[in-house]
């Protein structure tokens, strides 16, 4: 008999209840208690939706970060919180946000505000998470209270419970060293305490416990190998079956070491790594449990039925009850419930599945397995049509984008001339000072703004009069900055909500949820757009907006677009053609717009790549692949104008150093970053390449409120210009402005000028 496990629940909610309250409550809103009884209903829900499932993941829902849960597990608080009193939940706030609720009665009588913990990208996924901190001489307690609790709870409303945790060589791997000490020499003192928590589980009755450790997807050297057998060989010892979970990509080198550690059982991701399968089975020792991910727990689509049964039924004669079966990941990275949309469109909506619908599949095959398939036949009869209309829809195969990529070749993406020979044309053209200043694309978006937006969205404002609120907004926003004396002018991207939703809506191929929400970090949620189909542009789409502003002005206006690359990384993505030919279709469709604003006259484009980074694979030899693609994207949208036009793009990230050839290599005339926060440090990889074009360094945070002053900006610019030649460098914030006041970004943006007038006059 098969064994059906989820490994983890999206715990947001489907209305994204957990969201808002927590903020009630760090807004001082509501109370505590109205905060974890949420909880425990949320938990209560998700685990009822689970029913069916013999073993259903607990431990799973977090308040704010499933590996900041493990740290106060493990003892492991950032020094700076230790001495904390007062309520655990506020604490544990504290250490995520730097802060609790706002004014509870113990923040003043104790710990007040105190740095916020450091967030990383959780693998290759948009998930968030807090980054443990060690020093050489961290120690580790058990404080298992929150597990024990939700364990209780679980058993009390008859849940077939398997905690999950974060196993000890992961969560080693992911944190970070403050010290520059060794992380792995705490692997000693943090495995009695893993052992602890197990016996404690035992205790409680747990039979399996799940222990993530993804870090085996990844490239270990020998010491971090050595890790894994340390590790598990003392956990040996415990009274409880382990599951090792990996998942986001193939075990390849490390397939031996996972199948030997003396464990009971093992979780691969077989979506990513079928071919592993056949490997490991023959690793695999006869008696331990292989635990298949065959439903993508990363995309939204319908997975097909029929292929996994026709590959998974022999695996189920040979293993037979040692064959477990699963999402391949956690699903908290897809949306919870595709029941709730009511505008996708139907047939889109008939090929896709959230997380409900991910584990209504799994029950159908656990179903086929234990009982053959005519006991699901009607389930697999619709799976089937759906598939098949998906296959064949002319919503998703567009002969003119296949015709127009099968036309791409090298010279597409080829400027007319070098850069030096672009750069002097376009000098005479704009006739700009040295250090021009300009800003990143958006102002701020007023509360008019926002309404205006949404009344039209719902109709309740027709386009002549949103227009109108539109236009009057990049009117007050060019008066603004040639009030400033910026160089450069942007019209503000009053009208986008977000950079790749806005281009998403035009563009035919894209489609849109109302609740499709995924966790990024605590409260925050994103709703990536679903790239369904053949991508093709209709008409232009931002050009009216960018001419209008022109018109109203000298000063050159940019031109502002979002790349194919952040287009794609920010999307769910077909799941029936490669990630790069769905690029180039976005990318042909952005040089199109790039071309029709070339033709209105704008003399400057940026096309802002602001996600560019976060597409590279999890292992570092796949790195260059990905880049090539993703870079050749790129041009092919940018590249194609004349020499007098002006490419900029605009990252807001602070590590190169790993991709500064293909950085370069993008050819952008102008590139602006973010370096306010790394005092210009980071550029030091611009210089040791010799990056050759133009470079805006990010002079000011704008994260921050604070208005930053203009001998700091002269400052931050001369360290610049003393990597960087001052005749190539522009001066510019560190990302747009969108989430500031007006009466933040005046006064910044006027110090941010004068700061380059003094610059210039001292060149
Ligand atoms: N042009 C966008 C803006 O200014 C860029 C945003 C980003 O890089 N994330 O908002
Ligand atoms: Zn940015």
């Amino acid at each position: 008999m098969t064994t059906i496990h989820n490994l983890g629940f999206p715990r947001i909610g489907a209305h994204r209840e957990l969201k808002f309250a927590l903020e009630a409550y760090w807004k001082g809103e509501s109370s505590r208690d109205a905060l974890q009884t949420l909880g425990a209903q949320l938990r209560q829900q998700h685990w009822a939706q689970q029913a069916g499932l013999d073993l259903v993941p607990v431990g799973d829902f977090s308040f704010y970060d499933q590996v900041l849960d493990m740290s106060f597990l493990l003892g492991n608080l950032p020094e700076r919180v230790r001495g904390f009193h007062g309520d655990p939940l506020d604490n544990y706030f504290r250490v995520a946000r730097g802060r609790s609720a706002p004014s509870t009665e113990d923040d003043s009588a104790c710990c007040g505000n105190v740095a916020a913990g450091e967030m990383t990208k959780w693998f290759d996924t948009n998930y968030h998470y807090i980054v443990p901190e060690f020093h050489a001489s961290t120690e580790f307690s058990l404080d298992a209270a929150r597990l024990q609790a939700q364990l209780a709870e679980a058993k009390a409303q008859g849940v077939q419970a398997k905690p999950v945790i974060i196993g000890p060589v992961t969560y080693l791997a992911i944190g970070k060293s403050k010290d520059e000490s060794n992380k792995l020499a705490l692997l000693e003192r943090l495995l009695p305490v893993y052992a602890e928590l197990l016996d404690t589980l035992a205790a409680q009755g747990v039979e399996w416990v799940q222990i993530d450790e993804p870090i085996l997807v990844t490239e270990l050297d020998a010491d971090w190998q050595h890790a894994f057998n340390l590790a598990y060989h003392h956990l040996k010892a415990t009274k409880v079956k382990l599951l090792v979970a990996t998942y986001f990509g193939p075990l390849q080198d490390n397939a031996y070491l996972a199948a030997n550690l003396p464990v009971a059982g093992l979780h691969l991701d077989a979506v990513n790594d079928p071919q592993g399968v056949r490997t490991l089975l023959n690793l695999l020792s006869p008696h331990k449990v292989l635990s298949l991910g065959v439903i993508n727990g990363r995309n939204i689509w319908k997975t097909d039925l029929t292929a996994v049964l026709d590959w998974l039924e022999p695996l189920a004669q040979r293993l037979q009850e040692r064959l477990w079966l699963a999402p391949s990941c956690s699903l908290l990275h897809v949306p919870v419930d595709l029941d709730i949309e009511q505008r996708l469109d139907s047939d889109v909506k008939s090929w896709l599945a959230f997380a409900l619908q991910k584990l209504d599949e799994l029950r159908v095959l656990g179903k086929a397995l234990r009982q053959g398939r005519d006991a699901v036949r009607a389930e697999l009869a619709a799976n089937v049509a759906a598939l098949a209309a998906r296959r064949s829809s002319a919503r998703v195969h567009n002969p003119a984008v296949h015709a127009a990529v099968s036309r791409v070749d090298t010279h597409l993406g080829q400027r007319e001339s070098a850069y030096a020979r672009r750069a002097s044309k376009q000098a005479a053209l704009l006739r700009l000072p040295t250090y021009p200043t300009t800003t990143i694309g958006s102002f701020p978006q007023t509360a008019q703004i926002r309404h205006a937006r949404s009344a039209f969205k719902a109709g309740r404002m027709d386009f002549v009069e949103y227009q109108a609120v539109m236009r009057a907004e990049i009117e007050r926003s060019v008066r603004e900055q040639e009030a400033l004396d910026l160089d450069v002018l942007v019209h503000g991207e009053a009208e986008r909500n977000d950079m790749v939703e806005y281009f998403g809506e035009q563009l035919d191929g894209y489609a849109f949820s109302q609740f499709g929400w995924v966790q990024s970090y605590g409260s925050r949620c994103v709703k990536p757009p679903i790239l369904f189909g053949d991508i093709s542009r209709p008409k232009a789409m931002t050009v009216d907006w960018i001419t209008y502003a022109q018109q109203l002005t000298t000063k050159p206006v940019k031109g502002m677009l979002t790349g194919p690359v952040t287009m794609l990384n920010w999307s769910f993505v077909r799941d029936d053609q490669p990630r790069s030919v769905s690029c180039t279709q976005l990318a042909l469709a952005i040089r199109a717009e790039v071309l029709d604003l070339e033709k209105a006259g704008v003399r400057i484009i940026q096309i802002d790549e602001a996600a560019l980074r976060e597409g590279l694979p999890l292992r570092k030899t796949q790195w260059q692949e990905y880049l090539d693609w993703a870079v050749e994207s790129f041009r092919i949208a940018a590249n194609g104008v004349r020499d007098e036009t002006q490419i900029h793009t605009h990252m807001c990230y602070s590590e190169f150093n790993d991709i500064i050839a293909s950085i370069a290599d993008m050819d952008a005339d102008v590139i602006t970053i973010e370096t306010a926060r790394s005092d210009m440090e980071l550029l030091d990889a611009f210089e040791h390449f010799q990056y050759p074009n133009e470079i805006g360094p990010g002079v000011y945070d704008i994260h921050s409120p604070n208005v930053p002053t203009q001998e700091r900006i002269v400052q931050l610019m001369q360290k610049a210009a003393e990597r960087i030649p001052a005749e190539r460098l522009w001066v510019n914030p560190d990302c747009g402005l969108k989430t500031r006041q007006w009466s933040e970004v005046t006064p910044a943006l006027a110090n941010m000028v004068a700061a380059a007038k003094i610059l210039r006059a001292g060149a």
